[in-house]
């Protein structure tokens, strides 16, 4: 997971999405407004493709999925389930896009709240899911820094599905490949091609490890955290290459 910007829809989206809640709203009771929820989305014809162009313009890569990040998001996600909120069901700031092993085998309706009544899962744009998890980058694993990047972990399955901490594991050798080509091209002033370099780096599936590592880089640990890959924790530092490929995502490390 990484930290992604809202998309901004069309007002004509806007309104109908709001017409959409009013009608839930007028229901009186929770089952009957989670019945009027549940018909009205299986009906949602009307504003599914303005839905998920927004969410694919937010998404990281190409159309990746907001949790798992590796793949193509397909399903749009209640962050809150509707069978739980049904008025935040044509909700947009309560929409994700997700793969559909993320969305209906891993998360279903599964929304674990902390004692406070709080949401235990992260919403990548709503927080900064690095403020919660920690990528051990050599082994392609997750640890829990909070109770919420614990219950991402456990919901999602982020470490327990061996395609995904496999993939990280390649997905860290490509991406420390691509801040060495892009270096050796601006060394050679090949501006063009290292600008191709970085937009080609985002688009790889599984971006959360390129962006761990630099977030990780600049740790106070750093130096431990890159034992063994201090080429790679030098380059992550050079602040050419951060500014090139940070300001690309608008992130800020
Ligand atoms: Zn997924």
């Amino acid at each position: 997971m990484i930290r992604l910007r809202r998309a901004v829809l069309a007002p004509g989206t806007t309104e109908l999405l709001r017409s959409y809640t009013d009608d839930i709203r007028q229901r009186a009771t929770h089952e009957e407004r989670k019945a009027r929820a549940k018909a009205l989305w299986e009906n949602r014809r009307q504003v599914r493709p303005a839905l998920l162009a927004g969410l694919a313009e937010m998404a990281p890569g190409h159309e990746r999925c907001m949790y798992c990040g590796d793949s193509q998001g397909t399903d749009i996600d209640h962050f809150e389930p509707k069978s739980l909120a049904p008025l935040l069901t044509f909700d947009w700031l309560n929409h994700l896009l997700a793969c559909s092993s993320c969305n209906s085998i891993q998360k279903g309706n599964r929304f674990p709240l902390a004692a406070d009544g709080s949401p235990l899962l992260v919403d990548p744009t709503a927080e900064d899911p690095l403020d919660h998890l920690r990528l051990v980058l050599p082994v392609g694993t997750y640890r829990g820094l909070t109770d919420r990047g614990q219950a991402c972990i456990e919901v999602f399955g982020l470490n327990t599905r061996s395609v995904l901490v496999k993939g990280r594991m390649d997905a860290y050798l490509m991406a420390q490949g691509s801040i060495e080509l892009w270096r050796t091209a601006m060394d050679r002033g090949q501006r063009d091609k290292a600008t191709e370099i970085v937009r080609v780096a985002w688009n790889h599936p599984l971006i959360d490890v390129l962006v761990a590592m630099f977030h990780q880089s600049g740790h106070p640990a750093a130096d431990a955290l890159f034992v063994g890959e201090e080429e790679t924790l030098d380059l992550l530092r050079d602040s050419e290459l951060r500014t090139a490929f940070l300001h690309y995502r608008g992130l800020s490390y």
